[in-house]
């Protein structure tokens, strides 16, 4: 049998806010585009190595079109918070 796919869903790389130590290196892969991967999203794809990164878009049309999907965070609960309380303006969308 099959191992159910596992998706870690990143924020486009243009959100307007970020978390400390978030990356911008890798991309959706439905639809190619640029999202940021927070360091409790990075942990995860580093202990499993066969996840797929979707942007919020894809992943919420993967869920409508197959409906069974379970959601889990990419980190416990305090290191969720505790990025979620670091966010600040995303200075990557000022680059060049
Ligand atoms: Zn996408």
């Amino acid at each position: 049998m099959k191992a159910p796919m596992r998706v870690l869903v990143c924020a486009p790389a243009q959100a307007a806010a970020m978390v400390e130590g978030t990356t911008f290196d890798r991309a959706c892969a439905q639809c190619a585009a640029r999202v940021m991967v927070a360091p409790s999203g990075r942990a995860s794809l580093a202990r499993n190595p066969e996840t797929i990164i979707y942007c919020y878009d894809c992943a919420m049309a993967a869920m409508e079109k197959y409906g069974n999907a379970t959601i889990e965070l990419a980190g416990t609960a305090a290191e969720i918070a505790s990025e979620v309380r670091s966010a600040q303006p995303n200075t990557w969308r000022k680059r060049n």
